[in-house]
């Protein structure tokens, strides 16, 4: 049975032309011109994964998200203009899952779409060991290998590693992995994940200028390569 995709986006253009390139890959497509229909049908019809547009009339994309998640896991990837970087802040902090800006190629959009539903699928913790590329991390004794070498990672270090590698694609925003470490959120502190993902760059990464294990995602933080 093919996949359903939800898309709440108020331009038909766009609409019409994401739900195009999903049908022609295989997924069952439904679309909502407003928030609040958007929001019914997802709970009517159970989607697979919304595509949720930031600015839509009545109730936004934000309110849909947050009353989503209050409800569900269901993947979300959001809709963004360039303008609304601090919309796309708040979305991913509300528990979107991507977010795509606008203008997008569509082929990136169905990308981005597969990506989810397939880490939407895998989606289940497994305790141990995470191998991905020549690394390898054992979360019960907090040890790293990179190609059999043992590295030797601060407690923070370590932990950051752990969170973006066991959910990679996923973005986290500086907030999130802050809150992560220290179990709050220190608003204002943002920055100092910087400096330990410096650190981790610079010992797990062969060039850490480019680096390949962990991404930077522009103006909002960090994703783990899943395409490793
Ligand atoms: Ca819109």
């Amino acid at each position: 049975m093919s996949e359903t995709i939800l898309i709440v986006e108020d331009e038909p253009k766009i609409a019409r032309l994401a739900r195009d390139y999903l049908e022609k890959n295989g997924y069952r497509v439904l679309v909502a011109g407003d928030g609040d229909s958007g929001l019914a049908m997802a709970r009517r019809e159970k989607p697979d994964l919304l595509v949720l547009d930031l600015m839509l009339p009545g109730m936004d994309g934000l309110d849909v998200c947050r009353a989503i998640r209050r409800e569900s896991d269901l993947p979300i990837i959001m809709l963004t203009a360039r303008a609304e970087e601090t919309d796309r802040l708040i979305g991913l902090e509300l528990g979107a899952d991507d977010y795509i800006s606008k203008p997008f190629s569509p082929r990136e959009l169905v990308a981005r779409v597969r990506a989810l539903l397939r880490r939407a699928k895998g989606n289940v913790y497994v305790p141990g060991v995470i191998r991905v590329g020549d690394l390898e991390l054992n979360t019960e004794s907090h040890s790293v290998n990179l190609a059999g070498e043992s590295l030797h990672l601060t407690r923070i270090e370590f932990s950051l590693l752990q969170t973006l590698a066991q959910h990679p694609g996923q973005i986290f925003s500086r907030a999130q992995l802050l809150e992560n470490l220290h179990g709050v959120a220190y608003i204002g502190y943002d920055r100092s994940i910087d400096a330990h993902i410096k650190n981790l760059r610079r010992k797990i990464e062969a060039d850490p200028a480019n680096p390949r294990y962990i991404l930077t995602v522009y103006a909002v933080g960090y994703r783990f390569n899943d395409e490793l």
